[in-house]
């Protein structure tokens, strides 16, 4: 952290409708992690900026409720207009502030606008349930109402999709929100308010607080938030889960993962090859459903898959994500590309064997930037840290299975049950490994299950604390409550005083 300078970009919060500086006298210093530049600071919120968020969406929640819900869609139709129009400025953001390539930037603002088409279906989404004559001329009526205030807490790894991941839902719902998007790489959160603000949205339904453990806090202890969606790791998953409900809030808290690949003998090589190259490297690795663990069964399925797992990696361009044709850009800061290289030395110590070592890799203008080529372990025991850990980098381990009980009973033992897949042409051992695996997303032949916006995104174990998945239709369910009314009309002249619990007998 630094104090405050012109030399660089200002990133400050976004309350009631416009861009504000906040209070503090403390910025944290943001990075391009292709050169290693200062690029900006982003304001670190106090306690008072959280408030006067906090404030700002207490006072448009009511008004904003009490929009009709296909009025609140039109809001939501124009600003996913306004993504379309403005994917490539923001997807060349998230690559100066992220470093993945240009093209994966530009897939995760599309993955993110998805949500709000979702999200642009909410009058549908939001009808309710209506039973006639529940009792003798009573109705019976179910409806859901939005939260109030709810909150965002989002990770470095998606500036754009995660964050999208939340807001859109629980705004079509009604409610008023508050992001605090990752001091990491916290440009693109400002910027989607900016066109929330553009599309029509009112000052105050959406905010944005940066900072740390401060504002998070903040958060979590403010009783007007009545909601928070985190995505993060999982130790702080567990903690703002922990005091969030401790607080009296729902709470939603996505954590970390270790995705397991298994590979059979039967299965395409060609195609598992050319899926792990894209899920273990894609995004150097930091992506909460990036295969991090392929389990080849048998010894012929290991010897082939390494044989051209390693040609792959020779191949593998790594560079700046703004070159063209680079597949692998750098991990996000210089501290995390040395805590991920610290993980080679652990897995050499633990007797795993390096077959490619990243930190030998030749990376055309790699300059001053957090870059690290892609590594491969085979021979990983489960015991190994560079197993039981989240690594969150481009680093493979190859467990070997002797069969695919041993590989599904190793996925299932794993505390992480983010994603998985497996690789297979064969029908009833695809549909037992979907029947059986304990995680919350599977790929039969797709290595990166992540599902559609209309479907919801959610782990298990301790890759998810709470019991609602994000977007879809639990994002619905996370953003509502529901309230039922039995209602009678004055005219029946057979209602009488009952003393006794109303029954139809
Ligand atoms: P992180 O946990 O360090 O930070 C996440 C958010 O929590 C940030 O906004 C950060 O400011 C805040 N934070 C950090 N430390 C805190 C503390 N002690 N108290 C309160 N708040 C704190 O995660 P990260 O490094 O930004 O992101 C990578 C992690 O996110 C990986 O573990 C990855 O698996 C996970 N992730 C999970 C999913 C999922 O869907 N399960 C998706 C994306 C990323």
């Amino acid at each position: 952290m630094t104090t405050a300078s012109t030399s660089v970009t200002p990133i400050d919060h976004w309350i009631d409708g416009s861009s504000d500086p906040g209070t503090g006298t403390t910025r944290g210093d943001v990075f391009d992690p292709a050169t290693g530049q200062l690029t900006g600071q982003v304001a670190h919120a106090t306690v008072r900026d959280v408030t006067a968020a906090v404030t700002a969406a207490e006072r448009a929640f009511r008004s904003w409720a009490a929009t009709p819900p296909h009025v609140r869609a039109r809001v939501l139709f124009r600003f996913r207009d306004l993504l379309e129009t403005h994917r490539d400025r923001l997807a060349a953001i998230i690559t100066a502030e992220h470093g993945k390539v240009f093209s994966d930037a530009q897939g995760e603002v599309t993955r993110g606008l998805e949500v709000v088409e979702f999200a642009c279906g909410i009058p549908q989404l939001l009808k309710g349930e209506f039973s006639e004559n529940v009792g003798r001329a009573v109705d019976g009526v179910t409806f859901r109402q939005p939260l109030g205030v709810v909150a965002g807490i989002s990770p470095f790894n998606f500036p754009a999709m995660v964050p999208l991941w939340m807001f859109p839902v629980a705004l079509a719902c009604g409610n008023t929100f508050i992001m605090k998007p990752s001091e990491k790489d916290p440009t693109l959160s400002v910027e989607l308010a900016a066109l929330l603000t553009e599309a029509g949205l009112p000052d105050g339904v959406f905010n944005v607080v940066h900072g740390d453990k401060v504002a998070v806090d903040a958060l979590l202890r403010d009783p007007r938030v009545e909601a928070i969606s985190f995505v993060g790791s999982t130790p702080v998953a567990e903690y703002v889960h922990t005091a969030a409900a401790a607080n009296g809030k729902r709470v939603q808290a996505l954590g970390g993962a270790k995705n397991h690949m298994v590979v059979m003998p039967d299965a395409d090589l060609d195609q598992a090859v050319s899926a792990l190259m894209g899920a273990a490297y894609g995004s150097a690795g930091e992506r909460c459903m990036a295969i991090s663990v392929a389990v080849p069964v048998g010894e012929e399925t290991a010897r082939q898959l390494r044989e051209r797992l390693v040609k792959a990696l020779a191949d593998l361009k790594v560079g700046p994500g703004t070159t063209d044709g680079v597949e692998m850009g750098p991990l996000v800061t210089r501290e995390h590309r040395d805590k991920v290289a610290g993980y080679l030395d652990i897995g050499v110590a633990e007797g795993a064997e390096l077959v490619v070592d990243g930190r030998q890799a030749e990376i055309p203008g790699a300059g001053e930037g957090y870059f690290l080529g892609g590594s491969l372990f085979d021979h990983v025991g489960p015991g190994m840290r560079i197993y039981t850990e989240e690594i969150f980098g481009p680093v493979l381990a190859v467990v070997r299975a002797g069969s695919f009980a041993e590989a599904l009973t190793l996925v299932n033992e794993h505390e992480f049950g983010n994603g998985t897949a497996i690789f297979t042409r064969d029908g009833n051992t695809a549909r037992t490994f979907l029947a059986e695996v304990k995680a919350g997303m599977v790929g039969v032949n797709v290595p990166i299950p992540v599902p559609m916006a209309f479907h919801s995104f959610g782990g298990w174990k301790r890759s998810l604390f709470g019991d609602h998945h994000v977007h879809g239709p639990e994002g619905v369910r996370f953003y509502t409550r529901t309230k039922t009314a039995t209602v009678r009309w004055p005219g029946d002249s057979s209602v009488t005083t009952e003393f006794a619990m109303p029954t139809h007998t």
